[in-house]
């Protein structure tokens, strides 16, 4: 028999077996994240009166404005890496 039936349709490629089911699609849970920890500006002055005192150290690379984060035995700066330490023995 030669006769050529006329060819189906090509079917759909099959889907891959692992494709994950798209109908139901569980909402996105978003991780609880951490509360970003964002930094207080209140905290780096101190009013007294009309006088404006800075809590914090400088920079000495940035200048004003960049403030030293506090740890344990150094500053750090966080704009340029700046530590410096501050061992009290
Ligand atoms: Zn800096």
């Amino acid at each position: 028999m030669s006769k050529q039936q006329p060819a189906p349709a090509p079917a759909p490629a099959p889907a891959p077996e692992a494709a994950p089911a798209e109908e139901k699609k569980p909402e996105k849970k978003e991780k609880p994240k951490a509360p970003k920890r964002r930094i207080q500006v209140g905290k780096l002055y101190k009013v007294d009166g009309g006088a404006v005192s800075r809590l914090r150290k400088e920079c000495p690379r940035c200048g004003r404005g960049y403030f030293m984060a506090q740890h344990k035995n150094r500053l750090t700066c966080g704009h340029c890496g700046y530590t410096t330490y501050t061992s009290k023995s």
